[in-house]
């Protein structure tokens, strides 16, 4: 049968008769249609931190909807588990005196952090700042500002004109977002948007020093560092908010995810003190800006029982412990003919880039090495048709790290065998 279910960034003429149904999980496993199990390597889309099948988040949420079912937070409106949360994230965010406006997604949060960016800087007196400066190879989800941000090219193909004040500098050189902002002009730029290590763009960690000269030259411009921790945050690199490790303190963070491992949608934006107070202690001043499901009573019942769970067990701790093995059980891999790059061994995010020469041969080669690789009981995913990426539970054990870098290898070698 063919599906009537649009697929989100897939090739439906390819997918439509085929796909693939997930039907059930537990801890860091998956369970198709027919029973089988594979082993979930990408934590869904990078947010199942504290892994499937959690009964306490199932049973908070449960709870929730049976008192408050849902309930908006527009004006003065508010609910208790949306003020726990944000209270408990304010306190975790390494900002001072953290707000947190709550989102439905990574996406959404990425457009109001720049819409809160340009809106700061027009209530400062300086309307004229509107420009963003992001980098090459970022993911900054794919709604309009997050689009035009977005340093993957396929992801602005097509759309016709994008914001026209947008820049993407090097994603490895803070010397190339020192010489952008000369050139546009500091007094122009609202923003700059960096993920910690980039995702979506290929599982890149920074460059040593990297993040923290581009956020000093950013302090030294006056031009808001925004850090977009849709994917980092949550342990996924250890810490909450993914900047700690660097000792970076955004005016700005985007979140999403992990903030509930998934069990529900929810992102949002942390503002420093000093960015919220120019809002916050204005009386009279609007900011015309937020979703419907802002503050969702159920959603946010989901993402504390998530974070107990988080803390409890210390899974922020565990993706630090366990960042080693994981690229260790990759690194074999960099000595293979197919293989150009391995990366990883910052946080639970790692990757395999296949070899140049090897895929401009065979189009396609890195699709077909992912089914091979599902056929023999692991997920993962493809990024830019020549990146075999991994972002697994932060509950893994080490035998599976062990178990996820052999099937992978004897999936990319079944491949290359024909
Ligand atoms: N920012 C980053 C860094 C992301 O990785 C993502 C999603 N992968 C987004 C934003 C967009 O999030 P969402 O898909 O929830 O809109």
């Amino acid at each position: 049968m063919e599906t009537r279910l649009w697929h989100p960034f897939a090739n439906m003429a390819e997918v439509k008769d085929k796909p693939f149904l997930v039907d059930r999980a537990e801890g860091v496993w998956i369970y198709d249609t027919d029973g089988t199990r594979y082993l979930d390597g990408t934590a869904g889309l990078w947010y199942c931190n504290a892994g499937h099948g959690r009964a306490e988040i199932v049973d908070a949420t449960a709870a929730q909807m049976r008192r408050l079912d849902s309930y908006f937070t527009f004006g003065d409106f508010s609910n208790e588990p949306a003020e726990r949360l944000a209270t408990r994230l304010s306190e975790l965010a390494p900002m001072e005196q953290a707000r947190i406006f709550f989102t439905t997604g990574g996406g959404e949060s990425v457009d109001t952090a720049a819409k809160l960016a340009r809106l700061y800087w027009a209530r400062r007196g300086e309307p004229q700042r509107v420009h963003i400066v992001s980098r090459r190879h970022s993911y900054h989800g794919t709604n309009g500002f997050g689009t035009s941000l977005a340093g993957i090219e396929v992801n602005r193909d097509g759309f016709g004109p994008l914001l026209s004040d947008a820049t993407r500098v090097a994603h490895d050189d803070a010397e190339d977002l020192r010489a952008a902002i000369e050139r546009i002009g500091a007094e122009n730029i609202a923003a700059f948007f960096a993920e910690p290590v980039i995702g979506a763009g290929g599982a890149r960690p920074p460059e040593p020093g990297y993040l923290e000269a581009a956020a000093k030259i950013c302090a030294e411009h006056g031009i808001l560092f925004v850090a977009d921790s849709v994917i980092c945050g949550f342990g996924r690199v250890g810490g909450w908010f993914g900047v700690e490790r660097w000792g970076l303190r955004p005016d700005l963070i985007t979140f999403a995810k992990g903030v509930t491992s998934g069990y529900l949608p929810l992102g949002g934006v942390a503002a420093a003190g000093h960015v919220a107070d120019v809002f916050w202690e204005a009386p009279g001043s609007l900011v015309a800006h937020g979703p419907t499901y802002s503050g969702h009573p159920t959603v946010a019942a989901a993402a504390l029982a998530n974070l107990d769970i988080l803390e409890r067990e210390d899974l922020p701790g565990r993706a630090v412990e366990l960042e080693r093995p994981l690229l260790e059980a990759l690194l074999p891999l960099r000595e293979h003919p197919a293989v150009a790059d391995v990366r990883g061994g910052v946080g639970l995010i790692a990757a395999v880039e296949l070899d140049g020469e090897l895929l401009a041969e065979h189009k396609g080669i890195a699709a077909r090495m992912q089914l091979a690789i599902r056929e023999r009981g692991l997920i993962v995913r493809v990024l830019g048709g020549s990146t075999l990426v991994v972002s697994p539970p932060l509950i893994i054990t080490e035998d599976e790290i062990g178990v996820l870098g052999k099937t992978m290898a004897e999936g990319i070698d079944a491949v290359l065998a024909g």
